[in-house]
């Protein structure tokens, strides 16, 4: 049987409680809604107004930048360095090996031929050393990847409990 006809969330019972979300992306509950309506605050539109702009570079002027936990979601600057690392061919590797491990098939959905993307399961951004690491790599498609975006952590255990691909590392 190819790999791809067993998925490892078939027949999986989710505690709903936990993950009211899971299976039904589309769907957020009202305290997500909220939470996302918050964070989205001030950047729902196409693109910053000049205000916004300027009022931002000023509060960043002079300011130490906090490393870590402290790091704002949003980060200045890295957005080169993540376009940098993306066009590596560590990257393009880490991509590709990720893909044949899970048989070019969405982890999540089971879905194949559709367009997928390496999500990484212990965050780019504060994991540096597991950014070329295969097992902190699981393929998604475009639709199962939007909703895990700013919501790593929760997904995290989800993955690590339902994939037997990928092991636990720290
Ligand atoms: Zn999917």
């Amino acid at each position: 049987m190819p790999k791809g006809d067993n998925p490892w969330n078939k027949g999986t019972k989710i505690d709903r409680t936990k993950y009211p979300n899971f299976g039904h992306f589309q769907k957020h509950t009202e305290e997500t809604k909220e939470k996302m309506r918050k964070s989205h605050k001030g950047r729902t539109g196409k693109t910053n107004s000049e205000e916004h702009n300027r009022k931002v570079s000023l509060a960043q002027k002079g300011k130490p930048r906090p490393r870590g936990e402290l790091a704002p979601r949003w980060a200045g600057g890295k957005t080169k360095l993540s376009k940098r690392i993306r066009a590596s061919i560590e990257w393009k590797l880490w991509r590709a090996s990720v893909f044949e491990r899970d048989n070019y098939t969405c982890q999540m959905c089971t879905k194949r031929g559709v367009r997928l993307e390496p999500h990484h399961i212990k965050k780019f951004a504060d994991y540096p050393k597991l950014r070329f690491d295969i097992d902190n790599g699981i393929t998604l498609c475009i639709e199962c990847h939007q909703p895990t975006k700013c919501h790593e952590e929760e997904y995290e255990e989800i993955f690590y409990k339902h994939s037997p691909t990928i092991s636990r590392m720290v």
